[in-house]
């Protein structure tokens, strides 16, 4: 529908054919008109289908000339992002209505200055619960004279706890009133609440086929233990993504990664709840107009941000809830545009977690394998050849031929300076490419189990020294092989080595997957346990053991797999 269909003031119009919109989205056209006449909505429709717009056209045309200095909408959102980004948006669809005059009012920011702008008179004040209760303590912010109340994304509020917060707010607000709320999901905690605080709403849901976005493409990679950065790493370096988010579970991780990255020479900053708001602010413009190009973020403090032109977004940890991982790839293929998204697994339980996400969104996450080590210094090897070949061609540095041939006087041919330039800048351009990841090797159903074959031990170079126990032990096994608990045998653990048995006609597969792994952070060795029963006659190869490691016994793993106690660690994994 056109935006000129909604029974809209003609400034309004104006604005946003400036701003760029041509039609109204679903959840636009049904509830525009709905809001102009005053109804109560309960708008439900997914990540990037422009509710902003849907309440904020109507929030701003309600405000008239006469309004002059009382506060008659006040929207409510989750973050200071998006309290602030819902406040850019509706001045632009006041371009044309000089009048009326908006407010954000989030933490974090100095409280004085929020004031000052509230005293000045405002009609349309959008905040957090949390500055909005402060301002309606300190009693800098009326709300006698309010028409409109608008819960932005709901959901999201009353799972940051905002709950009380908004209803001790609602109840500030006079009766009279109409009551907004638009969420993307709608759990049983806001139906309470829109029964107890709208009058007969009008509900607006957006249907779709699939949980996540057409316009996204996803994939996942498996890749082994410990290799999650390096992994990151070769996908940024391959698909060079213009724009992109990354997004962790945890605070840390955001800032472990971003320091990881920085150091690697790419363009990223981090985005946190820890951090003051003035530093999100500017890591957020940076990111806006480009000059970072990488965003690695919580959950919490990537909602709703509406960044166009995120062309990858990167999940570095397995979203811990299914909605998460829906928001997350909604930050990109926004407003028509396509988009990727990138998932990157590591171990048997994060490939099954999100084959459970993908179940539950209907979403089809592909599997890839990563781009090799080979490939990305190849495909730099040529970018930095053809800027090479544009400067000749270009004769940018044709003036450098006399140092050349000053060169060649001196015995170096041409063939040589080029090769060693060449080589020079090949080199820098590839310095951090990560060394090689080796695939994981996930087998087949049917193959699991040990099958009464011959067996044979592994000796693995960390022991009871480096803290190990026989779970951690077959927990990087089964990872690193993607073979299930199962098929390992006993596991036992001496000071400084541990020996497993495994399936000999896997010992080659589990030798070079381990290669290289850690475990409990410990980098380790792995190779064929030289069965020291042969090497001394068949003596007890542990009492050698105990001597070699200072006469203290082994701790005796029990045998995790077949039909023996230990199920309960080998479980998980299969
Ligand atoms: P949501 O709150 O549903 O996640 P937003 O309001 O943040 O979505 O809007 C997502 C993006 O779509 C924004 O970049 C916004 O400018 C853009 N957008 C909104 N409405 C339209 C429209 N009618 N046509 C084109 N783009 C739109
Ligand atoms: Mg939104």
């Amino acid at each position: 529908m056109l935006f000129s269909e909604l029974g809209l003031p003609e400034e309004i119009i104006r604005a946003v054919d400036e701003i760029g919109y041509e039609e109204a989205t679903e959840i636009q056209s049904k509830t525009i008109p709905l809001l102009l006449e005053g109804r109560d909505v309960i708008g439900r429709s997914h990540t990037g289908t422009g509710k902003t717009a849907a309440f904020g056209i109507p929030a701003v045309a309600s405000i008239g000339k006469n309004n002059k200095n009382t506060v008659r909408v006040l929207i409510l959102c989750p973050t200071r992002e998006l309290a602030m980004q819902a406040c850019d948006e509706l001045d632009k669809f006041a371009a044309y209505m000089p009048w009326v005059r908006t407010c954000a009012v989030y933490g974090g920011a100095d409280i004085e200055k929020q004031i000052v702008s509230l005293k000045r008179g405002v009609n349309i004040v959008v905040g957090t619960p949390g500055r909005v209760m402060d301002h309606i303590n300190r009693r800098t912010l009326k709300l006698d004279n309010i028409n409109t109340v608008i819960l932005d994304e709901a959901d999201e509020m009353l799972n940051m706890g905002f709950r009380e917060d908004i209803e001790t707010i609602l109840g500030f607000v006079p009766e009279e009133r109409q009551t907004v709320l638009f969420s993307a999901t709608m759990p049983e905690q806001i139906m309470a609440i829109t029964e107890q605080y709208q009058h007969d709403p009008v509900v607006v849901g957006v249907e779709q086929k699939s949980r996540t976005v057409d316009s996204v493409e996803q994939f996942y990679f498996d890749v082994p233990m410990g290799r999650k950065t390096d992994a990151l790493q070769m996908l940024l370096l391959a698909y060079e993504p213009k724009l992109s988010m990354i997004f962790c579970n945890t605070k840390r991780m955001v800032d472990e990664l971003t320091e990881q990255l920085v150091s690697k020479g790419f363009k990223a900053a981090g985005l946190h709840g820890d951090m003051k708001q003035q530093s999100r602010t500017q890591v957020l413009n940076a990111f806006k107009c480009g000059r970072l190009n990488i965003l690695i973020a919580t959950d919490v403090a990537a909602r709703g941000i509406d960044v166009d032109n995120v062309d990858a977004v990167f999940n570095y940890d397995i979203p811990q809830d299914n909605e998460y991982y829906i928001h997350r790839i909604g930050r990109t293929g926004r407003a028509g545009k396509t988009g990727a998204a990138y998932t990157i697994a590591s171990g048997r339980r994060q490939v099954n977690d999100l084959m459970e996400i993908a179940r539950y969104t209907k979403a089809h996450i592909e599997h890839r394998e990563l781009p090799s080590r080979d490939e990305i210094i190849a495909a730099k090897s040529n970018a930095v050849i053809e800027i090479v070949k544009n400067c000749v061609m270009s004769g940018k540095y044709a003036s450098y031929a006399e140092q050349v041939n000053a060169l060649s006087e001196e015995g170096f041919t041409a063939e040589m300076l080029a090769a060693a330039l060449l080589g020079m800048k090949i080199s820098s351009e590839t310095r951090n490419v990560p060394e090689f990841i080796k695939p994981v090797f996930r087998p087949e159903k049917g193959r699991n189990g040990r099958d009464g074959g011959r067996s044979v031990k592994v000796e693995i170079s960390v022991g009871r020294q480096n803290k190990i126990a026989p779970n951690f032990v077959l927990g990087a096994l089964v990872d690193a092989t993607g073979m299930a608990g199962k098929n390992f045998g006993k596991i036992d653990i001496y000071d400084r080595f541990t020996t497993v048995e495994v399936p000999e006609a896997d010992k080659e597969h589990i030798i070079e997957s381990m290669t290289g792994t850690k475990i409990n952070g410990q980098k380790i060795k792995i190779k064929l346990y030289e069965g020291r029963e042969t090497r001394h006659g068949g003596k007890d190869y542990r009492n050698l053991d105990r001597k070699r490691d200072n006469g203290k016994r082994p701790h005796r793993g029990k045998p995790v797999g077949g039909n023996t106690a230990g199920r309960r660690s080998s479980k998980r994994y299969q």
